[in-house]
């Protein structure tokens, strides 16, 4: 049997008259740059995650961007993230001159927030804790924490769309929320795209101004920016996508009681654990593992695709030399790193391919 981590073909081909069809009438009415599906979707997508505003963009990473930039965060400022996401999150705090300081994560991956309020400074502006894997943050206490110092909170919820805590969508609880919508997320488009939320209209006015070269009308530029747009034809596709969205995201949630409920008692693999007042929506399904570069090998070696995110955390890569951090300053972050494994978890699975994948890990340790 031959199952590959990720499986675009197959979301695809059932939907592909759809998609079709959609394209087809974007190209018929030639409003490639923000056309009407453009703010259709972002009605959608506002409501999907419980905000009043939602504002589409070309990219996740420009959502971090410009969510940074509209909160006027620059040179000498500090913003509090996490060393275990993808690199964008520090990248885009980076890119506008600011530090990211590090908060080693527990063993949901998510950022701890026992430890946020002792990497405050006088300098710090804003907190972005990342929904790492789907799962969502601590959001209430690291709200408070947010709310005792006057910090910003950004989420990045790039992996996440409707994740719940506590009843309440991720994307609604900060200032605002910076969604992903690459083909790998689990809203994706056929391309690059990504997808900022907001309840402040005055934020969701500037966003608008931000992701179109600082345009307030077609010929008045009020700021310097750059071109950061959905594409309609992209629009065209997630409004398509939006009426599976529901269904996918039980799909990997089943998934993922599947590998919970078959890998139990297997003691060389620890599995993410739901508490009852979340809702994970499984972007990735990471265990933690026993000699896991040889059960990735072995694995392989049965056909099954596996990935992790992220083998370097970020205060150890190359472009973060210039920040004050050796190995050892995440311990958390760093033996996960070692031990983190992502198994298949996309809707398209079957049961033959899940039981596969389980007996196959069984196999590698009773070898
Ligand atoms: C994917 C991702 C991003 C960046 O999104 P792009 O659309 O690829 O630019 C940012 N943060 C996290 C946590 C992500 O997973």
């Amino acid at each position: 049997m031959k199952i590959p981590y990720v499986n675009l073909v197959a979301q695809h081909r059932p939907i592909k008259d759809e998609l079709l069809a959609a394209i087809g009438s974007v190209i018929d009415r030639g409003r490639f740059i923000l056309g009407d599906e453009v703010a259709e979707f972002e009605n959608r997508f506002a409501e999907l995650c419980g905000t009043r505003f939602a504002v589409g963009l070309n990219s996740g990473t420009d959502a971090l961007i410009l969510a940074l930039k509209a909160l006027s965060v620059g040179p000498g400022e500090e913003v509090i993230t996490v060393p275990n996401s993808f690199v964008a999150t520090s990248s885009s705090i980076n890119l506008l001159g600011a530090r990211p300081v590090f908060v080693d994560v527990k063993e949901d991956y998510n950022l701890d927030p026992d430890l946020l309020v002792k990497a405050i400074t006088p300098r710090t502006k804003a907190i972005i804790p990342v929904h790492l894997t789907g799962r969502p943050a601590a959001m209430d206490a690291i709200l408070e924490v947010a709310r005792a110092h006057r910090l910003h909170v950004i989420e990045d919820a790039a992996q996440a769309v409707t994740a719940e805590y506590q009843g309440k969508r991720v994307g609604s609880f900060g200032v605002v929320g910076c969604f992903s919508l690459h083909p790998l997320k689990t809203l994706n488009s056929c391309g690059d795209g990504g997808i900022l939320t907001t309840d402040d209209p005055g934020l969701a006015e500037e966003f608008k101004i931000l992701r179109n070269l600082g345009l307030k009308t077609r010929d008045n530029c009020v700021v310097w920016s750059g071109n950061s747009r959905l594409d309609t034809l992209q629009a065209s596709i997630l409004l398509v996508k939006l009426q599976y969205l529901e269904a996918w995201t039980e799909k990997r949630r089943a998934h993922a009681r599947f590998y919970q409920e078959h890998l139990q008692g297997l003691h060389q693999v620890q599995m993410p654990q739901d508490k009852p007042w979340e809702r994970a929506v499984y972007h990735t399904f990471v265990i933690q593992a026993d000699d896991r570069d040889e059960l990735r090998s072995y694995l392989a070696q049965q056909g099954i695709g596996t990935a992790i995110h992220y083998p370097i955390p970020i205060h150890l890569q190359g472009a973060a030399r210039s920040l004050p951090h050796a190995l050892g300053d995440f311990p958390v972050t760093e033996r996960q790193s070692r031990r983190i494994l992502s198994l298949p978890v996309y809707p398209e699975l079957g049961e033959k391919e899940l039981n596969y994948i389980v007996s196959s890990i069984r196999s590698f340790y009773e070898r």
